[in-house]
């Protein structure tokens, strides 16, 4: 069993609950930092800027921007962003693991919403149909 660190905790505990559960399980088996809950407006448009999200933050919110934060960004640890494959490999293994969790989660009521990860947006189990791959990001959606 793993424990979050300080940050983590504290970007954790800015997204809504059905997260905070879904991570507090995920943890009990893979260790992971949660890299960020909620964001400001200033810090989605600078991430718009840079090409790390497709959402500008106006016109197009992101989840992120909600509070509590409806998305979250997780990483294995130790974190490894690096291109190789078999660093892209553990956040696949990860969301496995994620899914898994939250859909027992949904089972047992214990959380009222579906999850949509960021390798694969329309939750169709094909990777190679995405024109934009955000490995790190978990987002809620209603059922
Ligand atoms: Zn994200």
């Amino acid at each position: 069993m793993f424990i979050f660190n300080e940050k983590s905790k504290k970007e954790l505990s800015s997204c809504h609950k059905d997260l905070q559960m879904i991570f507090n399980e995920v943890i009990k088996v893979i260790n992971i930092s949660v890299l960020e809950g909620y964001r400001t407006l200033e810090t989605q448009r600078k991430y718009f800027k840079e090409g790390k999200s497709r959402c500008d933050g106006v016109n197009n919110k992101s989840l992120h921007q909600s509070n509590p934060s409806m998305a979250v960004d997780v990483s294995p640890y130790p974190i490894d962003f690096s291109e190789k494959e078999k660093a892209k490999a553990r956040f696949y293994f990860l969301a496995g693991i994620v899914f898994d969790t939250a859909n027992r989660l949904l089972r047992e009521n214990k959380i009222t919403h579906r999850i949509v990860w960021g390798g694969d947006w329309n939750s169709n189990i094909k990777f190679d149909d995405q024109s934009f791959d955000d490995l790190p990001h978990f987002e809620l959606k209603s059922i």
